[in-house]
């Protein structure tokens, strides 16, 4: 991969700028491609300007002036054979003034607007010509760049790339021409230097053949590398464990449920991937209150009974907690080890769980992010469960399998659902159970949303709701900007709550509380000795008080979808019928208005994170996975499925009968982007 330092041309300015685009090679360079195009391939005469066109022209000078009236400008006419514009300037230099005195022959490039004398054009960009200046040959490229990357040296160094002419083939002629599709080379050299006939709108659009033939280049670099990682774990073992006799159905004769069907679908998926001599990486999706955990419990206890430790890690202090005491009741019966670890253990604590950890005592461990740090050595880990995945980095999840040795299967769970589209690509490297039901006898949730000018109303409704015996959350606006504004505003709601309901007990939980705060506050809740709880967005995963059957939401409009969804799902998880009251700020944007809409009509994750795909990209979806997984610049999930399908269908061919070429092309699309993680 030639680095750009490598090239003569490249002063260290140029490559140090180019560093702050991300871009360090000859590849990177390539791809780095236009947002759109000026034409100057041709001139017109001032007499067939259009409004709203973007044109070129040329002529004389032939008035010049600095006007004071109505504000500070300068303002000039230019003149060809066929009429005259008036050119202005709101901000400029002496050096611009000079440039348009009167008797300079200027060509000029900008949109056409009308103005009082006639068109008029704002700032356009002007350069001097003599008798020989010729029009380019080509559309003239405007890339995304940064402070002190000028466009023309920008342009430069394309230009010098694209002479350098390495863009050889990477896929048989047969595949793309099939797609008819052109080649790499026509194609970045289209991208970058359109003929003055391209259709230009198609490039600006990105319907273009150019931009789809790297779009395609793109969705299958990320199959290929996908497909990669799935191949290297068929190539690595992992403890092979025998099917459960005793503990897991004496885990569910212990419930005071049966399964739903879809659990035991995606449970007898994970018990066979767990017969396996692979490791396992699956993916357990299901909506909020689905019933993920008791899956998890039973392939815990698969491994349990094959003589294997279990790691189960979830993001927050509270979600580990309440796990714990959920595995606690479910296996202590069993008489099975646990131990708990997080990081705000006592030394004592911390060392008693560790050592257990180490010898092998603890055959269950419930923790938090604490749990893949180095101290923590496991005698056998044979299965590492991961809640809310989308929580913790890629990274995070590569320490906690390497725990293990051999390497040991990892079930991933996801109250997110993730959209068709996704899993074909971001997560095509894992394997993907959905529980697709929820547990019978749930009452559906009604979701109102409600003007913040309404308050009063919703306040009262919080008051019957408690005085009843029913609980309530009041969840506080989410501030992005501040956490320390986050938790004064946190403090005051839980004030005025105070103030407004004496008859009631108010707790409050925040992010910033100590654990054992935390844990307290939320015990108090789950035994009912209070009735409303104010809390950040700190509830938002996995927290489960089915007595609570009110939720208030403070300024909706600033949460995600998926967010707001997974917030929700903390009501309606007992036989009450609950309610959500999404309370936003009158002045809602078009987006704001859409997006709560969605929010108040569904109550289907599936469809909500759709909708959040649409709206917000996927990097929102896939949370932190994004970091050390590069992201798809050029296609575009919602545009370019049909594309992603082809790369689909095209990826196990090309891998089997072009090998070579697979390096190749892996190599340029992902050296481009940045370092690959292995997932
Ligand atoms: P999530 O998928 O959101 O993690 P949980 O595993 O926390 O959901 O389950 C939500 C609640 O439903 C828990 O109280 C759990 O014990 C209960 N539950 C799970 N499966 C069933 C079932 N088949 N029937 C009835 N209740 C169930
Ligand atoms: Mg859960």
């Amino acid at each position: 991969m030639t680095q750009l330092a490598q090239i003569k041309a490249f002063t260290k300015p140029l490559i140090a700028n180019l560093a702050k685009l991300g871009i360090s090679n000859l590849q990177g360079l390539l791809l780095h491609l236009p947002l759109r195009y000026i034409d100057e391939t041709h001139i017109t005469a001032i007499r067939d300007l259009r409004m709203g066109d973007s044109a070129q022209v040329e002529g004389e000078i032939v008035h010049a002036e600095v006007s004071y009236k109505p504000r500070k400008a300068l303002i000039a006419r230019l003149e060809d054979a066929s009429g005259q514009l008036t050119l202005r300037f709101l901000n400029f230099y002496p050096s611009q003034i000079a440039a348009l005195k009167v008797g300079n022959q200027l060509r000029v490039y900008g949109e056409v607007r009308s103005g009082f004398f006639g068109y008029e054009m704002v700032h356009p960009s002007c350069k001097a010509v003599g008798q020989k200046t010729q029009v380019a040959e080509t559309l003239t490229p405007v890339y995304p760049t940064v402070a002190g990357l000028t466009q023309p040296n920008l342009r430069k160094a394309v230009g010098i790339a694209l002479a350098l002419d390495q863009l050889p083939e990477t896929l048989p002629a047969s595949v793309y021409q099939n797609m008819r599709l052109p080649s790499f080379s026509a194609s970045i050299h289209a991208l970058h230097k359109p003929l003055p006939d391209a259709d230009l709108q198609a490039l600006e659009n990105r319907s273009s053949p150019y931009w789809q033939r790297l779009a395609f280049d793109e969705l299958l670099a990320q199959q290929l590398s996908m497909r990669k990682h799935y191949a290297r774990r068929r190539s690595v073992s992992a403890p092979q464990f025998k099917l459960s006799k005793t503990l897991i159905s004496a885990l569910l004769k212990s419930l005071p449920f049966a399964l739903t069907r879809a659990q035991q679908k995606v449970a007898m998926e994970i018990q066979q991937d767990l017969t396996q001599p692979h490791p396992m990486q699956r993916l357990l999706q299901g909506d909020v209150g689905s019933g993920k955990t008791i899956v998890a419990c039973m392939a815990a206890l698969q491994s349990i009974e094959n003589g294997w430790q279990v790691a189960l890690m979830a993001p927050t202090e509270i979600l580990a907690e309440q796990h714990y005491r959920k595995m606690l009741t479910w296996l202590t019966p069993l008489n099975i080890q646990t131990a708990w670890l997080t990081g705000s253990q006592s030394k004592k604590e911390r060392e008693a769980a560790l050592s257990k950890i180490a010898d092998g005592s603890a055959q269950f461990v419930v923790g938090t992010h604490a749990l893949f740090q180095d101290a923590v050595k496991f005698k056998n880990l044979g299965l590492a469960i991961i809640d809310e995945q989308h929580r913790f980095g890629v990274h995070q999840r590569l320490a906690l399998r390497q725990k293990g040795q051999p390497e040991p299967h990892q079930l991933m769970m996801s109250a997110t659902p993730i959209p068709r589209t996704l899993s074909m690509s971001y997560y095509a490297d894992l394997d993907v159970s959905v529980i697709d039901e929820l547990p019978p006898g749930r009452t559906p949730i009604v979701t109102k949303l409600i003007s913040d000018t309404r308050r009063d109303e919703v306040l009262q409704r919080v008051r019957e709701a408690c005085l009843q015996g029913n609980q309530a959350y009041w969840v506080c606006p989410l501030i992005e900007e501040s956490e320390a504004l986050q938790l004064t505003t946190a403090n005051d709601t839980f004030a005025l709550m105070q103030a407004e309901f004496p008859e009631l007990k108010v707790g409050l939980i925040h992010g910033r509380m100590k654990p054992a705060e935390k844990q307290a506050v939320m015990a108090a809740f789950s035994a009912a000795e209070l009735q409303l709880l104010v809390a950040t967005t700190v509830i938002e995963v996995g927290v489960d008080v089915p007595n609570a059957s009110l939720m208030v939401i403070e300024h909706a409009e600033r949460m995600g979808l998926s967010q707001l969804h997974q917030l929700r799902g903390r009501v309606g998880r007992g036989a009450t019928k609950s309610m959500c009251i999404l309370l936003y700020q009158n002045k809602l944007s078009e987006t704001a208005r859409a997006r709560l809409k969605v929010i108040y009509e569904s109550n289907d994750g599936f469809q909500i994170a759709q909708a959040d795909l649409h709206i917000r990209g996927p990097g929102e979806l896939l949370g932190v996975r994004q970091s050390g997984v590069p992201m798809l610049k050029i296609a575009d999930l919602e545009r370019d499925v049909y594309l992603l399908e082809a790369a689909k269908a095209k990826a196990d061919q090309l891998l089997q009968q072009y090998p070579q070429q697979v390096e190749q092309h892996l190599e340029r699309w992902m050296s481009s982007a940045g370092d690959l993680v292995k997932v």
